[in-house]
């Protein structure tokens, strides 16, 4: 059988694999990604990137791209809880959230997963990742030196191995690679089962022209009570969530699309439809030795507040810089346990908050009673802070795991805040100059010194930015802050020379 070698092998080219294979070549590793499907999905599935996915591929370099692939409309969203499309509005989500440029410099996107994939593997392979379509993961085998992997070509029906340093596992709400490393799951399981049906329908008067519109439909003439109406790339196809329920015809589908509509006598065309799982499951642990878990093959929840693919994209993002820093030498490899430590409590949380809009928005009280209320959005999206991870502590205060994005911290483990440091030639916005690459800001007389030379002992890529006070980011005034590559605050502290010292210990070195 013939053999490759690579350095990372990624199974699985949605948003997550995508991301992945997008952040690792960003940072110097080529790697390669296997999907059984012939290309990118199709399907009419997430829509929408939150302000954080921006930043991350506004550092990809497909921000752009992405902001292009806006549906037709005005750039606006419509997201409401309605009892039909026509009828009363008992809830209207973009009205009550609360401002979030406060909290980034990126504007929410709306492109919807296609094309979202598609500039993800446009933006990969320019990035040198091999993808290839038509290709499924068999088997795989690791031991200290590697991963064995048996793939097979589908259209050549040609078995071949592939031996890889590392593997992400990126292949999804089916995908069978955690199991086989006998990663077991929790969460409160399946939640329901829904069928999505696309169907062609003129909706432009009662529409409006947001080129995103979402209705939760709350109206006791739908199966369970509940649906939701979603708008397409393309102006007049629609998608019906509905309960599924395989003894149902396509007048019963009709009635359903009439009801949530508002308008009995609707006329329309189905044009495909399929049946999905609404569940809240998390793996017991992100990684196994040589193989990481991104995506839903890590966490999967219900669509419900739109974050299931902003969290498959965040994890590409998050790990892409420390497996290629592991892969270059430049760091420990006990550096990627911080993967598992730092990605699955977030995303356990934002599984139940998606759980908590479901049982909200489609009337599920038992569920309700399970999961509990919501968590405030902007907390949920900009509050987060490792309690554990690739980053130095440094003691102060009392240490959160979500913290009010308000009143950030700016400790180690958090996000760098959205805040502007008075720079020696003007203004500076951490958060604007994030890339691949570490980052320093620092008001000490030899700060730009020792960070430089301390890049220069590690081989990092880093930069350094002298400031008249990093207060702004929550530090003392004449302090020094170490910002890694992906945003997160790696260490703050007053004397400079701690800094080489602080990089050691993130790097696992
Ligand atoms: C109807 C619907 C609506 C949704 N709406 C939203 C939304 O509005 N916002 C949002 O953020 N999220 C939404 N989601 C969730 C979002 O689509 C997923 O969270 C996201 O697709 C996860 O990406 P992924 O890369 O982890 O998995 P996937 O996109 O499922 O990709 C996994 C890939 O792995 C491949 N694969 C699996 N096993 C193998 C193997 N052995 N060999 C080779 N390839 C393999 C599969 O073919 C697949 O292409 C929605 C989901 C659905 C179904």
């Amino acid at each position: 059988m013939q053999s490759d070698r690579t350095d990372v092998l990624i199974v699985g080219a949605g948003l997550a694999g995508l991301s992945s294979a997008m952040f690792l070549g960003l940072h110097g590793v080529h790697s390669v990604v296997v999907e059984r499907r012939r290309s990118t999905s199709t399907l009419p599935k997430a829509r929408g990137q939150n302000p954080i996915t921006m930043e991350a591929l506004r550092v990809a370099g497909v921000a752009e791209a992405i902001h292009a692939a806006i549906p037709p409309g005005r750039p606006n969203i419509t997201s409401v809880v309605s009892e039909s499309m026509t009828g009363r509005v008992i809830h209207d989500h973009v009205a009550n959230r609360p401002d979030f440029s406060r909290f980034s410099p990126e504007r929410p996107g709306m492109a919807s997963q296609a094309k979202t994939e598609r500039a993800f593997a446009a933006r990969a392979r320019e990035l040198g990742a091999d993808i290839r379509f038509e290709t499924s993961c068999e088997s795989f085998e690791q031991d200290a030196d590697g991963v064995q992997v048996v793939l097979r070509s589908l259209a050549a029906d040609r078995l071949y191995r592939v031996s890889a340093r590392y593997v992400i596992a990126a292949d999804g709400i089916r995908g069978t690679l955690a199991r086989k490393l006998g990663i077991g799951t929790h969460g409160h399981g399946l939640l329901t089962t829904a069928t999505a049906v696309r169907f062609r329908a003129d909706l432009s008067k009662i529409a409006g022209d947001s080129a995103m519109v979402v209705h939760y439909i709350q109206n006791p003439g739908l199966p369970d009570g509940a649906g939701v109406l979603v708008s397409t790339d393309y102006r007049n196809e629609w998608v019906a969530n509905m309960s599924a329920d395989p003894e149902r015809d396509e007048a019963g589908t009709a009635e359903i699309i009439r009801t949530m509509v508002g308008l009995p006598d609707l006329d329309f065309e189905v044009l495909d439809s399929i049946t999905y799982d609404y569940a809240h499951r998390i793996a017991d642990r992100f990684r196994e030795g040589r193989v990481f878990l991104v995506g839903d093959a890590a966490h999967v929840m219900p669509p419900t507040g739109g974050q299931g693919g902003n969290a498959a994209v965040q994890d590409g993002y998050y790990l892409g810089w420390k497996l290629a820093a592991v892969v270059q030498g430049r760091a420990g490899p006990e550096l990627l346990d911080s993967h598992d430590a730092e990605r699955r409590p977030y995303t356990e949380v934002v599984c139940t908050w998606q759980a908590a809009n479901l049982a909200e928005r489609r009337n599920m009280p038992g569920l309700g009673e399970r999961v509990g209320k919501p968590m405030d959005h902007a907390t949920m999206m900009f509050g987060y802070a490792s309690l554990e991870g690739a980053f130095v502590p440094d003691g102060s205060g009392e240490v959160r795991e979500f913290e009010n994005p308000a009143t950030p911290s700016g400790r180690p483990g958090a996000r760098v805040p959205y805040a502007e440091l008075p720079g020696i030639e003007g203004p500076l916005q951490p958060r604007k100059l994030l890339g691949p690459y570490f980052m320093v800001f620092t008001a000490a007389r030899n700060g730009v010194a020792a960070a430089e030379s301390a890049a220069k002992d590690f081989g990092l890529a880093l930069k350094a930015y002298r400031v008249a006070s990093v207060q702004p980011l929550g530090a003392e005034p004449e302090g020094t802050v170490l910002v890694r590559p992906d945003g997160v605050v790696a260490w703050r502290g007053a004397d400079p020379a701690d800094l080489e010292p602080a990089l050691r210990t993130v790097l696992c070195r």
